[in-house]
């Protein structure tokens, strides 16, 4: 098992490649650009927080705890929270992240369970859709991807290391495939996982439709106003 700096290696050179080539086809603001690099260096620690006590436990999960609700300011926003909820919603999400993710994963999960699995790096995406609110749908799929991908670039690398090349060709070691996987052994934990799939991604599907429908709504009434404005009706006092 590769440790943890070949993870947090591996996955900051996918993300320092993904942001540099979208950066270069263009379409994306430099900062959204670096924002995803950055995600897919971090998603690379995500998969091995199961794996008991340690440093990436420890700094992944307060990493996660500070970097969700910075993601979430514009959701907030979106809301029409004030500024002093903001505030408090992102210290609640952050006490809740810090301790509520640790006690489950301390108490709830086997290393190399379905939380290091291939449906679990598309909980991740969804989780990453559902927190960066953004009004243009394809950065929010740009932002979610790069998630994907650090989680992608975790398991692959975990797969590459269970192969060792011996004189007779390669050998595989006992881990061989408990990473890119689809299911585990256990079943309770498959169905948690798939249901869980299922649910966020009803919850995503929703919330793009509901951003596309505000954001049409917004841009109507915004071309409604222009127009207006430059309405010289009859009743204008021209000064
Ligand atoms: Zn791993």
């Amino acid at each position: 098992m590769p440790g943890f700096r070949v993870h947090i290696t591996g996955s900051t050179l996918v993300g320092a490649g993904y942001a540099a080539a979208t950066w270069a086809i263009g379409g994306m603001p430099p900062a959204t650009c670096a924002l995803a690099g950055g995600l897919c260096a971090i998603s690379g620690m995500l998969p091995d927080l199961d794996s008991g006590p340690g440093i990436p436990l420890k700094e992944s999960v307060g990493f996660a705890a500070a970097v969700i609700p910075m993601l979430m300011i514009h959701r907030f926003e979106q809301m029409g929270l004030p500024m002093e909820a903001i505030i408090l919603a992102g210290a609640a999400i952050y006490l809740g992240v810090r301790f509520g993710m640790t006690w489950l994963l301390q108490n709830y999960s086997v290393h190399r369970g379905m939380f290091h699995s291939l449906p679990a790096a598309l909980i991740a995406g969804q989780v990453a859709f559902l927190v960066f609110g953004a009004e243009d749908p394809l950065r929010r799929y740009f932002i979610a991807s790069a998630v994907v991908l650090g989680f992608l670039t975790h398991l692959v690398l975990d797969e590459i290391w269970s192969v060792k090349l011996g004189m007779f060709g390669p050998k595989f070691k006992k881990s061989f495939g408990t990473a890119l996987k689809f299911y585990g052994p256990e079943a309770w934990s498959n169905l948690l996982t798939y249901v869980l799939v299922v649910v966020l991604g009803v919850l995503a599907a929703g919330d793009a439709a509901w951003t596309e429908r505000t954001q049409l709504m917004r841009q109507q009434i915004e071309q409604a106003t222009r127009t207006f404005q430059t309405y010289q009706g009859p009743w204008q006092y021209r000064r």
